[in-house]
């Protein structure tokens, strides 16, 4: 007899070759809601528990990482296809930035005293803004999942965290290791599902609404929070630019920049996404980025030895096979790869494309794949002028061995982080912001810490 009941499920995908996984219990907008409730009134003891408590569950959490690295690196490269090493390497990083949570959250929610000394004290108080959802990417997930959750519970806030559904087996394995360190489980809950569950989680009064993910989503959502006037902090995509002066030893550029372009099969919010080379340097530098990606390893994720995994998401290839039409439409020179790689799951080649001009798609949408566009360029004020001509702003980079010249251009481009001599990387003491459709707010750094408090103004008089 039907129960009445109906409970859709998450079917979990190998991008590397579009078996079936298993499949999850997605959560409804009834299961939200209860989680909302849970979370709300778990809310005020979790805040008034010490932080001294409160950063030994994190550190109980990085033990946890620690044990199941393996595993969890596996289950990562299952579900998402990146290659075996580079999960590795993420959880690595992963640890390094829970030091530096650990290390720094004391003194960034440290109580200050502005004014003393006389009658009139003044003193701000970092407060938890209280229930904090946290909508997350799958490119990333340990990263910018961690961006969020762990300065969000140090601070005093609980979490309902909704990874991606195209890392939902590595968000439960985050929700388990969680409850293992003594997070208290309403504390900290993990929600299932994909867009759906992420609407109905905005539609909860939660007090703060913390997202990684698209422009298009993003500015869903900040429309959902507008009204309500909650904090909304949005991290989105990139159409990130590198400047290859005339003056750099052209091969180390050129591998550096590859990998760039191509690590994560180039699904990075800050991979590179367009490269300018000055008209000195261009064929001797495209000759060598070329021999660099031909050099990478293609195939089988779970292998060491790979450096080119599966594309996530199947519905990407399009995206990049309508970028790569377009611009050879236009004028554009295809110098290696173009097309997918005829076998179950989601493969595209390594594509570069040169002769390319801000008329393409390719050098103006995010690619968010293993595609990349470069362009020559006949001096700085040139490639300042086209780095700038973007909706985006997330990162921009310069290579050139003259500091003074890197500065100059960099402080000219409008980006939230800008590189001398390298790309595509965060660090957990820099804060990492977008600017335009790349976001608003930012994590990581000591303000990514304060970013889910409250400051409080205090004006204390003696009587
Ligand atoms: P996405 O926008 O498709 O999805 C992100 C999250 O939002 C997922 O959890 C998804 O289920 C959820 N979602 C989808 N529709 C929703 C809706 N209507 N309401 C609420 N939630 C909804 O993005 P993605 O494919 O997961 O991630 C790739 C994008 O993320 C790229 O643009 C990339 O550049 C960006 N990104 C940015 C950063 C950064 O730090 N700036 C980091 C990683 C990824």
């Amino acid at each position: 007899m039907w129960t009445g009941c109906y409970t859709a499920r998450v079917k979990i995908l190998n991008p590397a070759d579009g078996s079936v996984i298993r499949d999850v219990v997605e959560d409804g907008d009834a299961a939200i809601a209860k989680k909302y409730s849970r979370a709300h009134a778990a809310q005020p003891e979790w805040a008034a528990t010490p932080l001294a408590t409160r950063l030994a569950t994190i550190r109980r959490f990085k033990e946890e990482v620690t044990r199941r690295g393996e595993d969890l690196a596996k289950t990562l490269t299952r579900e998402m296809g990146k290659p075996i090493r580079q999960s590795k390497n993420e959880l690595d990083a992963l640890r390094e930035r829970l030091d530096f949570f650990l290390l720094k959250t004391r003194s960034a929610l440290a109580p200050e005293t502005v004014l003393g000394g006389g009658k009139l004290a003044e003193r701000i108080t970092h407060e938890p803004l209280g229930v904090v959802a946290n909508i997350s990417a799958w490119n990333y997930p340990y990263f910018v999942g961690s961006n969020v959750f762990v300065p969000a519970l140090l601070a005093g806030n609980t979490v309902l965290y909704k990874p991606s559904e195209h890392a939902t087996l590595t968000g439960l394995a985050i929700g388990e290791m969680m409850q293992k360190a003594g997070v208290p489980r309403d504390v900290f809950q993990v929600i299932a599902g994909a867009g759906a569950a992420g609407g109905a989680l905005v539609s909860q009064p939660v007090d703060g609404v913390f997202f990684t993910g698209s422009y298009a989503t993003g500015a869903k959502i900040a429309a959902a929070c507008a009204p309500r006037m909650v904090k909304c902090q949005l991290e989105l995509g990139g159409k990130d630019p590198v400047y290859v002066c005339d003056d750099v030893a052209v091969p180390k550029a050129a591998e550096s920049l590859a990998d760039g372009a191509m690590y994560n099969a180039g699904q990075s919010c800050c991979a590179v996404e367009r490269i300018y080379v000055h008209e000195r340097i261009h064929d001797r530098f495209i000759d060598a980025f070329v021999a660099t990606v031909n050099s990478y390893k293609v195939g089988d994720p779970m292998e060491e030895s790979t450096y080119l995994g599966p594309l996530a998401r199947a519905l990407q290839i399009e995206v990049l096979e309508g970028q790569i039409r377009d611009a050879v439409e236009k004028g554009a020179k295809l110098v290696l790869g173009g097309k997918r790689i005829e076998r179950a799951g989601n493969w595209f080649e390594a594509s570069v494309l040169t002769g390319v001009n801000h008329e393409m798609q390719l050098m103006r949408e995010e690619s968010f794949g293993p595609v990349i566009g470069i362009q020559k360029v006949a001096n700085d004020e040139e490639a300042v002028e086209l780095m700038n001509d973007t909706e985006y702003g997330l990162t921009a980079g310069v290579y050139t061995p003259d500091e003074a010249r890197a500065k100059e251009i960099l402080a000219r481009v409008r980006s939230g982080s800008a590189y001398w001599n390298c790309c595509d990387g965060v660090s957990p003491r820099l804060p990492w912001s977008g600017i335009g459709h790349s976001g608003v707010g930012l994590t990581l750094s000591t303000y990514g810490i304060q970013a889910f408090t409250r400051p409080r103004a205090w004006h204390l008089r003696k009587a």
